[in-house]
């Protein structure tokens, strides 16, 4: 604190300067202000110069903004309160942590983005038809949950496979080579066998799909007590199902068979068609 001298040279009684805070300059104030200035008269208009004015995004309402702001608000206060009410949180279905979801979202997440890191869509080859098919995140985590085995065929083929029951009929190719074709109860075609000698004596029924791709070989084997049966194996070699003749209850024969990704048992039954007196096979 310093005295104030007026130019004559004679203290100023009751005035004294202090600095201003911004540029250092002298301000002179009298003892009697209760709240004495801590800038002068120039920052104090340079600060205000700082200021400028803008519109709320949402409502237009007008927002003071400071030019040295590195974020300046796009939205008023209370734009930003009901912005921030619309969030919610939400389980993951996947794991069960927080999601932090919006109520303007069409399709609030179902999985967290780590779930999702590590479930990431796998590509594969269709088992039946050979195209590739996607195994979506969800999907992915699912099946991990129920300890269910991935699906191995696309959307479409597995479309096929649900319209039971499955007929099989004896008909014959342009060349009247004998095969065998099976289709779903939507008479739609799932696959052609046709019976196929590979190494010398190595007899067997070859499955392929309407695509062309062998899905499968079906060789008969001889079981204890003289029962036969056969095995059908994918390509990689692994057995898919194995199918015994039975006799039910009333005499009819009919074949059980036990595999596949379902892992259920099947029947099949041959039918006299009533109208051409065909024979076919079908399967529940
Ligand atoms: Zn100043
Ligand atoms: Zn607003
Ligand atoms: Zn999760
Ligand atoms: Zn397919």
């Amino acid at each position: 604190m310093t005295m104030v001298v007026a130019s004559r040279g004679e203290v100023m009684a009751g005035w004294y300067t202090v600095s201003c805070s911004d540029c250092g300059g002298e301000i002179p104030v009298h003892e009697g202000w209760s709240n004495p200035p801590s800038i002068c008269g120039s920052c104090k208009e340079k600060r205000k110069n700082m200021w400028y004015d803008k519109s709320c995004e949402s409502c237009s309402a007008t927002l003071r903004v400071h030019k040295e702001w590195n974020n300046p608000p796009r939205f008023c206060a209370s734009c930003k309160e009901s912005q921030k009410a619309k969030w919610y949180e939400k389980p993951c279905e996947g794991c069960g942590g927080t999601i932090h979801a919006n109520r303007d979202w069409d399709h609030p997440p179902v999985f967290c983005q780590e779930c999702k890191q590590r479930n990431q869509p796998q590509y594969k080859p269709c088992s039946h038809c050979g195209a590739t098919f996607t195994i979506p995140t969800g999907t992915l985590i699912n099946c991990k949950k129920q300890g269910w085995d991935l699906p191995n065929r696309c959307k479409d083929c597995r479309e096929l496979f649900k319209f039971k029951p499955f007929r099989t009929a004896r008909e014959t190719d342009l060349l009247n080579n004998v095969v065998w074709r099976t289709y779903n109860s939507r008479g739609q075609l799932i696959s052609e066998s046709r019976d196929t000698e590979g190494l010398p004596g190595d007899r067997y029924r070859e499955h392929r799909s309407p695509s062309g791709q062998v899905i499968g070989r079906t060789r008969q084997h001889e079981g204890v007590f003289n029962h036969n049966y056969r095995e059908t194996s994918g390509t990689d070699g692994r057995v898919k199902s194995t199918s015994r003749d039975k006799e039910g209850p009333f005499g009819d024969r009919y074949s059980e068979s036990t595999g596949g990704s379902s892992g259920e048992t099947h029947q099949t039954r041959t039918r006299d068609n009533l109208f051409n007196g065909k024979k076919h096979r079908e399967t529940w």
